[in-house]
């Protein structure tokens, strides 16, 4: 018997920021797209990374003047696409003569202000610091302030999945694509999920991998990866709020790296990174000892409060795939993106090396011009005014804000902010038309009620807890285990209850 299986014109192995950049890119420009991902959606590199939407002031160190210009350009579009998840974020220099003289911080900040547009972002300016008030040691006296922005990582991704789903692609999460080989013309793309195996065909597949990215191309495709490939572990720790004030800080170090510490969730500070080659499994990738020292000796040198080890909250780990370009030093690799296609028996393989999530947007433009000819009718490049869910008819947050809080009369302003910063203007469709807290169903405590974690499961392809508290909300931070195993029975239940109305 012939058995049939759908064809896409794309199919896009990856969930993470540039899989789902470039599925939403494509059905946008009217191609039918299919996108899997082994485990949940940003659930490696692209939830694990220091949450900025930058330029990148230190590559302009090492030459990289294409990457910083698309990267700068990238902050105000990706501000103006989903200003309910991305905020300005002002950084201050400190000045350490000895590492950067004053002229090349000066020159630095000159090409940061002008090399990309900047409308809304403040420039850069010199400032000093008096000893009295300012967190950092006395003998810190100077410094410089510039401008970037900070992202919620884990919901970029979701954000941009939901939108490609609303015009026409599938997304299957917990789906792993475990072979896939050309045929007649054509992808043959093998899956599994934990109902069984199936196929799919496709006229393209993008290997959106990251970290696994030469992996799939040798084991999954049994092809000669194009690149060589760099992974590059960077660690980050969580520490309770450390200075007064809404600014981050950019840190040097004598090592020549620098390392952050950024204003996080209101009550915390994040602090990282760290740039160490890695070789162990991809899929628990963990902070060593010799990283977090080294967190707290950057920081420690430069603060006048101290740290140490018991301050450590929470530490997070992710990967950077690099295309390899023989550096010796980790931190000196490109962070630029590389894109690889080869066009066998006309399918092709277009493989994504590399990148940032302030990229994003602009690697799938350029994989959708890779992809051109094999598609003529293809429509032009749209996302760059396109609004991400949650930012339509969107005023202000603060306004939203305002609004929840005079619409559910017992919400603290804390948790209408928390809404209001994850879902834009699509908090009313969670919501739905309630006026007290307690119509939200059972309270799973910090803010968190059934009718949100219905909506993650209905809405955003959430299924565990870990989902729900580290990617769709960055609750976890808040979760002791008990509340954790309510939230968990409760999810139980209610896959249960969808499984049964699926088969009724
Ligand atoms: C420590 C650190 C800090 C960073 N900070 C920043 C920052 O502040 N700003 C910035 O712009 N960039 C930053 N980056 C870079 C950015 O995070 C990454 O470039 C980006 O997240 C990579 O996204 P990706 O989609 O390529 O990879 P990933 O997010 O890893 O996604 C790849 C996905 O493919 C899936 N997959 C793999 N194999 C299969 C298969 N066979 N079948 C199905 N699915 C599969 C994986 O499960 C994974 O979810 C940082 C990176 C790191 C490591």
């Amino acid at each position: 018997m012939q058995v049939s299986h759908p064809v896409y014109d794309v199919v896009v192995v990856g969930g993470g920021i540039n899989g789902v950049g470039v599925a939403v890119d494509a059905v946008g420009r009217g191609l039918s797209v299919f996108l899997c991902e082994k485990d949940d959606l940003a659930s490696h590199t692209s939830s694990a990374s220091s949450k900025l939407i930058h330029g990148g002031l230190r590559y302009l160190e090492h030459k990289e003047f294409r990457l910083v210009r698309e990267a700068l350009a990238e902050r105000e579009i990706l501000l103006a696409k989903a200003p309910h998840i991305i905020r300005p974020l002002r950084f201050i220099m400190p000045h350490q003569p000895h590492l950067r003289p004053a002229w090349l911080i000066r020159t630095g900040l000159f090409f940061y202000d002008h090399l990309g547009k900047r409308e809304k972002l403040a420039g850069s300016k010199h400032i000093t610091f008096d000893a009295a008030t300012s967190p950092l040691k006395a003998e810190i006296t100077q410094g410089f302030e510039y401008s970037d922005c900070a992202v919620d990582d884990a919901r970029l991704v979701v954000l941009n999945a939901i939108q490609a789903r609303e015009q026409g692609a599938h997304i299957a999460t917990q789906t792993r694509c475990t072979s896939a080989y050309r045929e007649n013309g054509l992808w043959v793309i093998d899956l599994e999920n934990t109902q069984g195996r199936y196929t799919v065909q496709a006229k393209a597949l993008v290997n959106a991998a990251g970290p696994w990215v030469a992996q799939f191309i040798q084991q999954n495709l049994k092809q000669k990866s194009p690149y060589g490939l760099r992974l590059i572990q960077g660690s980050h720790i969580v520490v309770p709020k450390i200075y007064a004030g809404d600014k981050a800080f950019i840190l040097q170090n004598d090592d020549h790296r620098i390392v952050f510490a950024i204003p996080y969730l209101d009550q915390y500070t994040l602090i990282g990174t760290t740039d160490h080659e890695y070789q162990g499994d991809l899929n628990k990738v963990t902070i060593t000892q010799p990283e977090m020292d080294y967190l707290l000796d950057v920081y420690n040198d430069h603060f006048k409060h101290q740290l140490g080890p018991q301050d450590i909250l929470y530490t997070y780990s992710g990967v950077r795939s690099l295309c390899d370009d023989e550096s010796d030093n980790p931190s000196a690799i490109t962070r630029d993106y590389t894109l690889a296609l080869s066009q066998e028996q006309d399918a092709p393989l277009l493989s994504v090396f590399g990148g940032k999530l302030t990229t994003y947007r602009k690697l799938a433009e350029s994989a959708l011009t890779h992809l051109q000819p094999f598609f003529p009718t293809m429509k032009k490049p749209w996302t760059e005014k396109a609004l991400l869910p949650g930012a339509e008819n969107l005023v202000s947050v603060e306004l939203l804000i305002q609004q929840l809080i005079q619409a559910v009369q017992d919400v603290s302003v804390q948790l209408a902010s928390r809404w209001a910063h994850a879902y834009g203007s699509r908090v009313w469709i969670f919501l739905n038309n309630i006026s007290m807290l307690h119509e939200l169903g059972q309270d799973f405590r910090h803010g968190l009620y059934a009718q949100e974690v219905d909506y993650l499961v209905n809405q955003e392809w959430a299924i565990t807890s870990s989902d729900i508290l580290w990617r769709r909300s960055k609750l976890g931070l808040e979760f002791t285990e008990t509340e954790i195993q309510a939230l968990d029975e409760y999810l139980l239940e209610l896959h249960k209850r969808r499984a049964m109305s699926a088969v009724a």
